[in-house]
């Protein structure tokens, strides 16, 4: 059994969650990630029963409805739709509900303001996830999505948010995503403090590719890239991260198209030396 989990993602939805669940059960990881896209409509808790029975852990839920809007209203649809999500994280029995909280709404330009909604829909969000048994988990994003995907740019900004939103630091955390992370001059400092402050949730494994041809879906395997894997793998380690690390590799120009069993394969030769 590999210490690790897979995002279903870096398997292109190619299969139905159940197929999914069994390739990577039978592949002999200990864990899995799964959308709400191959959840919604669906019978939760069966899906729920699925991922158990195949001796898997659920690593965390992806992922939120974007937050800021340009109106009110439609600022508590986006809460509502996430507490909706939060309840089948709950039910999935997911160590965290992944937060990708998107970026300027339609026709606005203030980035503060983006990120004040963002903080006031997390808060609002804590009582349904004590309530659902999960946590939420902050997921900042590179800087290049600012505009489109996530205001929430650097661990430091995410742990902020998080310090203030819920001090004592039960249920809101952080996720780590190497891809997002790997250039901040703060990351090491920023993931030690997440370790300390027991807000370290989640960890997100892919590569960076030199030659990137597309920011989002052309993320590289480990090993294929310019992120120094073992160096990160190691200080969150060190920080005393005991979850899964996940694997989340969005390529839809080259791992996308390759059969799934392939894909696990070579996840598993290239986490050996990092977990
Ligand atoms: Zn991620």
């Amino acid at each position: 059994m590999m210490r690790a989990s897979i995002n279903t993602a870096t398997l292109g939805f190619q299969a139905p969650i159940r197929e999914v669940i069994d390739e990577v059960a039978r592949a002999g990881f200990a864990g899995l990630a799964p959308w709400r896209r191959e959840v919604e409509g669906a019978d939760v808790r069966a899906i729920a029963k699925h991922i158990r029975d195949a001796g898997l852990t659920v690593t965390g839920y992806c992922r939120s409805t974007y937050i800021p809007a340009a109106s009110r209203a439609q600022f508590l649809n986006h809460v509502e739709d996430n507490r909706r999500a939060i309840r089948d994280a709950g039910i999935l029995g997911a160590a965290c509900f992944v937060m990708v909280v998107g970026g300027l709404p339609e026709g606005s330009r203030d980035l503060e303001a983006a990120r004040a909604q963002v903080a006031e829909a997390t808060g609002l969000l804590m009582e349904t996830a004590r309530e659902a048994g999960t946590t939420i988990a902050l997921e900042p994003l590179h800087p290049f999505y600012a505009a489109d995907r996530s205001c929430l740019n650097t661990l430091k900004q995410a742990l902020d948010m998080a310090e203030a939103i819920e001090p004592e630091a039960r249920l809101l955390g952080i996720c780590a995503d190497v891809y997002h992370i790997w250039w901040d001059p703060e990351r090491t400092a920023q993931i030690a403090r997440a370790g300390s402050a027991n807000r370290l949730f989640a960890f997100h494994l892919c590569d960076w590719l030199r030659e990137t041809r597309d920011p989002l879906n052309d993320r590289g395997m480990m090993g294929d890239g310019v992120i120094d894997l073992g160096r990160i793998s190691g200080e969150i380690s060190a920080a005393g991260f005991t979850g899964l690390p996940e694997v989340e590799i969005f390529s839809s120009l080259d791992w996308w198209k390759r059969p799934m069993a392939e894909t696990l394969a070579i996840c598993k030769q290239r986490l050996a030396p990092l977990v």
